[in-house]
């Protein structure tokens, strides 16, 4: 929708309720959020949707309750509730979990014969653990805004943003005016905010997204939960995997760190070892997935974009109160979208959060205005 104001003589300019930059999962549910509340709202994205080039695409997330940051265990059963408030309007599935327990090894083995965790250790069963679909949610969330009035303009890169009470936001294709922004770039987001005067710490990180084949097609190998090893004494903390869902047979199995990149650059191999982690996945599935080949059978790519302490970023612009930001998901954003995307909105509006948003202020990190550029 939008209204345009095209003064005579200055080119075309529409205006909205609200701004989103990103059409990610967090900028999605924040518009999604705001078109609920009857704002008509304009969703900018750089790239023709659907695309892989940042954080959200991709057939599966892990979902879980088990946190242990307190802020975000008091989250996830809000989060859950939008989950399945968002399946409900869709009409189509978007996760699937599992029952509740603390299995010791031979159950864990016997239960999940892919498997092979060593005598002694345990696992925690989260029975709100899972699989979130994500490609299928993203689009749920984006068709349920659309569905709300709300516009999405994609293939259009953000290429200015002049703050005031109005904000205008000018594209490769056009102008648009607000009285609120959110800014929800992903790795993108410190190129946005610089002109802005602010640099967030903020690291965007190549991951390697791999999937292990069976070694013998049908034979249970690739039958297992979702999981993620910690605290094992012979693996580093921070391998988790999914079962076979993207792919017939493959397992996907990753590790939580990545190598520093820029967003633009992500697909350029890196000199060196463009590759670090493989071999200590490889070692990880010898010894707990023995029925998997210990060699990747699929190597795809994602981007992290990393905080210094974990925690996201979700706050007024320190100079501009009505443009907010949403940055810095740290690799664990997707299963809390729906939550995030609510919060900016209510940021955005002026409302109460819903939750106490200390963890995720921008001021924890000292120095971050800059001049503008
Ligand atoms: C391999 C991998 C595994 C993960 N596993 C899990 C998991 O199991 N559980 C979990 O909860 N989370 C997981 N995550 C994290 C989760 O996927 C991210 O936290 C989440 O997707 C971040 O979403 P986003 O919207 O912030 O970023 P993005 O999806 O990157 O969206 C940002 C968007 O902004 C757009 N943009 C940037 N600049 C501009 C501009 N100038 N103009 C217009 N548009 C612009 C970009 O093109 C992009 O589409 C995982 C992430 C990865 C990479």
């Amino acid at each position: 929708m939008g209204t345009d104001m095209a003064a005579p003589g200055q080119p075309g300019c529409t205006s909205y309720d609200a701004i989103v930059i990103g059409a990610g999962i967090q900028g999605s549910f924040a518009a999604y959020h705001l078109a609920q509340r009857r704002r008509d709202t304009l969703l900018l994205e750089q790239f023709f949707l659907p695309h892989s080039r940042g954080s959200s695409h991709g057939q599966s997330r892990i979902t879980r309750s088990a946190y242990p940051e307190e802020h975000y265990a008091h989250m996830m059963p809000h989060s859950f509730r939008l989950w399945q408030q968002l399946e409900d309007e869709a009409g189509i599935l978007l996760y699937s979990l599992g029952p509740d327990a603390v299995l010791d090894a031979v159950t864990l083995a016997q239960r999940f014969p892919g498997l092979r965790p060593c005598p002694g250790e345990v696992a925690l069963w989260d029975s709100s653990g899972g699989v979130l679909l994500a490609d299928r949610a993203l689009r749920a969330v984006q068709d349920a805004f659309r569905r709300r009035g709300g516009t999405v303009r994609d293939g259009e890169k953000v290429l200015r943003i002049d703050p005031g009470a109005v904000i205008t936001v000018t594209t490769a294709a056009g102008l648009y005016r607000a009285p609120r922004l959110i800014i929800a770039a992903g790795a993108w987001t410190n190129a946005v905010v610089a002109p802005l005067g602010l640099r967030l710490p903020l690291q965007p990180l190549r991951i390697d997204v791999c999937y292990w084949r069976e070694k013998e097609p049908g034979s249970g190998g690739a039958v297992t939960p979702c999981f993620m090893a910690m605290g094992l004494p012979y693996a580093p903390h921070g391998i988790y995997g999914l079962p076979a869902l993207e792919y017939p047979g493959l397992v996907k199995v990753c590790y939580h760190h990545g190598s520093p990149t820029d967003p633009e650059e992500r697909d350029r191999t890196p000199p060196g070892s463009p590759h670090p982690h493989i071999a200590l996945l490889s070692n990880f599935i010898s010894s707990y997935l023995p029925g998997l080949e210990p060699q990747p059978a699929v190597l795809e790519s994602c981007l992290y974009t990393n905080t210094p302490d974990g925690d996201f970023i979700l706050d007024q612009h320190p100079k501009y109160s009505n443009i907010i930001i949403g940055a810095g998901f740290s690799g664990h954003g997707f299963k809390l979208a729906p939550v995030v995307g609510q919060l900016l909105c209510q940021l955005s509006l002026g409302e109460e959060p819903s939750h106490c948003m200390a963890p995720f202020a921008i001021s924890r990190f000292p120095g971050v205005l800059r001049a503008a550029l």
